[in-house]
């Protein structure tokens, strides 16, 4: 296990190295008055189809990015944002209040504001600045729903108290992204920085509030595991999850620039997930009592800045998965997913098949270690 440590330390070290290198060439000139996005995607709201507003929110930058360890392998946010720099006074509130301005929530009754990070940290948005923007939204009456994202640590009963008051006749999100339940796949696999434990005390509180949900985002196709490990890993992930989260979000792992996740893909020690991944867990699911348990949702395409590549299948079939992943986020009809089929389902099963013969034997610490061997002798 030593040896591991100082090894996973190495794949750490280089990959903050990469950082660091783009971090330089990177032009930061911003403007903090404008939000650095915000789109239109399909949601489900009380049995309904609904439309719902994504803000990006032009931002200081995730507080675990910005440490020596880099922040989780897939995540690319920090680069869209200050990367730590504290924004002028007033930036968050007056980028929310100008993209605000711009819509007719009458069509929109749910809001999802991200800020590339933890909403609820008050060193990445100022507290005050955050509650007046829940203030604003506290008096449209056509918004129903409003998402909110943090990692555990940052959720207390002072900001909860605070938002389930101002916010006393909408129902809120918050987004954790646990990504799996399993402590050493969250630790070797993504470099997430907390535990279950951690995760589960937070879940308890947030259950204390009756206008506050809990949405848990689950991480499918991780670095490392194979797409049967992954299966497993993600149907495990929703049983242990069954009573506790109210809303879980599978997300598949998009190609992010310079991130770990990238720097494996780009070298071939990474294939991001087939769309064929969703319908085999939804096809082990889908008749069981689990499903009741909480509202599943699919999700993988909302970031800032834009990933270069999403999860897929082949040119083919690529418009229909995405239409099917659109219908079910819309309507939870899973024959939408359950129906896809293309030749390119063969070449799914027989990577499967090569990868249980060839890889699965292999021990995760193993497999990390011979990803670093691979990146030593390329820079000698
Ligand atoms: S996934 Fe979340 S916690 Fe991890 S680095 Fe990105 S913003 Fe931070
Ligand atoms: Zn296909």
């Amino acid at each position: 296990m030593e040896l591991l440590k100082s090894d996973k330390n190495k794949i750490l070290t280089h990959f903050n190295e990469v950082l660091k290198i783009k971090k330089r060439n990177l032009n930061r000139e911003f403007s903090f008055d404008k939000v650095a996005n915000s789109t239109i995607n399909k949601g489900y709201l009380n049995g309904s189809k609904i439309d719902r507003i994504i803000f990006y929110l032009r931002s200081t930058g995730c507080e675990w990015s910005c440490t020596k360890m880099g922040g989780c392998f897939m995540c690319g946010h920090y680069f869209g944002t200050n990367m730590g720099d504290t924004l002028p006074k007033n930036s968050f509130y007056n980028q929310f209040l100008s993209e605000y301005n711009k819509y007719d929530f009458s069509k929109y009754p749910m809001i999802c504001i991200y800020n590339a990070g933890s909403i609820l940290n008050d060193n990445e948005i100022p507290r005050e600045e955050l509650y007046r923007i829940l203030n604003v939204i506290k008096r449209n009456n056509d918004i129903k729903r409003v998402v909110l994202e943090s990692r555990p640590e940052f959720i207390n009963v002072e900001v909860l108290n605070q938002i389930s008051n101002i916010l006393n006749d909408k129902i809120v999100e918050i987004g954790i992204g646990l990504e799996t339940s399993n402590d050493k796949v969250r630790e070797y696999c993504i470099n997430k920085g907390f535990n279950f434990k951690n995760y589960l005390e937070k879940v308890k509180l947030i259950k204390n509030y009756s206008n506050i949900k809990t949405l848990t985002y689950v991480t499918v196709k991780l670095l490392f595991l194979t797409i049967d490990e992954s299966i497993r890993d993600v149907i495990q992930t929703m049983k242990d999850l069954s009573g506790l989260t109210d809303i879980i979000s599978l997300e598949p792992i998009s190609i992010q620039k310079n991130t770990l996740v990238e720097l494996l893909y780009t070298n071939k020690l990474y294939d991001p997930p087939k769309g064929w991944i969703i319908k085999e867990i939804l096809a082990n699911l889908h008749n069981t009592n689990l499903m009741k348990n909480f509202e599943l949702r699919i999700g993988g395409f909302e970031f800032f800045p834009i990933p270069d590549l999403f999860i897929s299948n082949c040119n083919k079939c690529n418009k229909k998965l995405y239409d099917a992943i659109d219908i079910y986020n819309s309507t939870k009809d899973v024959n939408s997913i359950l129906t896809l089929s293309c030749d390119c389902y063969e070449e799914f099963k027989k990577k499967i098949y090569i990868e249980n013969n060839t890889v699965s034997h292999i021990p995760l610490e193993e497999r990390i270690c011979n990803s670093l061997e691979y990146f030593l002798y390329k820079s000698l």
